[in-house]
């Protein structure tokens, strides 16, 4: 397997060339307006396989194990190297994590928040415009610098390479000759990495794996918010499976359409606000249940798997929905709870093995 550089790799080789980190929990933000002030965003999904104990007194034990990792990895000062921390308002757990942050911390690095707004109209485009706006005078402001709209605009195509990078790998997966355990390693790193060493490890993974040869595995897809524990693409190998189509918030939710135009503020803005259906978004079940079967359409999809992180209560809204939709059409599907911190349990691994077999 390729091997990739760690984050503690890419976050040292970052500051001793002059930039900055920017650390960034779950999911929509925009990303190239960091790089045009040469901060690199490293995103926070946990990290898993923490003990959250520390963070257990500032926020209740029913909220999910992202937001309790994030609490705990900064409390052990883990972020000690990071110069900003930003915290979208994906839903409440990451909302009350902000205000936290904010009003009872008191970190050394400065805290940015950001509201996404629910919907894809006129004026949502107007208040995103908005709120990338505010980001960008709080970061002139924190850097001293003032990237122009060239320069904002470059990173924005640089950003907009990566991402259809990630959607190619996905795309060609039946004719990649790579297990989904790594191609998903080289898929996850653009979360840290800058995008233009993604590029580079993208295009190579193309080259140097694709084949002529169609994959006769059982093609499935993914949705939740993060494959973690990533060990569960394992398990689908190993009962021949294989993941065509990706739903995840950390991947397929964030294939952003290319943008055009002056305004970077308005690229990014429209960027965001076109993505894919998304729970964190408030879409309609209707059109996310679409996304999917288009989806399974596209890839030949038998299945579907839920890998869902307890107490996620935005996704978990939508499964009812989602799997009665899926069922009327002819698609199997199943729901896979599961905490970032710790190993896929036996019960989950036997059931997501029993689910695999009926789509044989
Ligand atoms: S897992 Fe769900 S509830 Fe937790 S931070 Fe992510 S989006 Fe929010």
């Amino acid at each position: 397997m390729l091997k990739l550089p760690s984050r503690k790799e890419v976050i040292e080789k970052f500051k001793n060339n002059g930039g900055k980190i920017a650390a960034v929990a779950p999911y929509h933000y925009p990303k190239a307006l960091f790089r045009a002030f040469n901060i690199l965003p490293i995103e926070l999904w946990g990290p898993p396989k923490q003990n959250t104990l520390e963070s257990k007194s500032n926020i209740q034990t029913y909220v999910c194990s992202v937001a309790h990792s994030i609490l705990a990895f900064y409390k052990k000062g883990m972020l000690k190297d990071c110069d900003f921390i930003l915290i979208p308002h994906t839903c409440d757990s990451l909302q009350g994590l902000g205000s936290i942050f904010l009003d009872f911390l008191n970190p050394s690095q400065k805290v940015l928040t950001f509201y996404l707004p629910r919907g894809r109209r006129n004026v949502d485009l107007c208040f995103l415009r908005k709120e990338i706006k505010k980001i960008y005078k709080l970061l002139c402001e924190f850097t001293g610098q003032k990237p122009d709209y060239e320069e904002i605009i470059n990173w924005i195509k640089t950003e907009e390479k990566a991402v259809s990078l990630q959607k190619k790998l996905i795309k060609n997966r039946l004719f990649l000759n790579i297990d989904d355990y790594s191609l998903y390693k080289i898929i996850r790193s653009k979360e840290y990495l800058p995008a233009e060493e993604f590029v580079k490890i993208a295009e190579k993974t193309l080259s140097a794996k694709k084949t002529n040869e169609k994959s006769a595995r059982i093609p499935i897809i993914m949705s939740g918010l993060v494959p973690e524990p990533l060990e569960i693409m394992k398990i689908i190998n190993e009962k021949n499976g294989i993941v065509t189509g990706d739903d995840f918030a950390a991947i397929g939710r964030r294939f952003y359409p290319q943008s055009e135009g002056n305004d970077p503020f308005i690229r990014i803005a429209k960027s965001l606000l076109n993505s894919p259906p998304d729970s964190s978004r408030g879409d309609s079940v209707k059109f996310r249940l679409n996304h999917l079967l288009n989806l399974a359409s596209k890839t030949d999809a038998k299945g579907v798997v839920f890998y869902i992180i307890t107490f996620c209560e935005m996704e978990y809204f939508y499964l009812p929905h989602l799997k009665k939709g899926l069922r009327e059409k002819g698609i199997k599907s199943i729901v896979i709870d599961t905490d970032i911190n710790q190993s896929l349990s036996q019960q989950a691994i036997t059931r997501l093995e029993v689910f695999m077999e009926t789509l044989q």
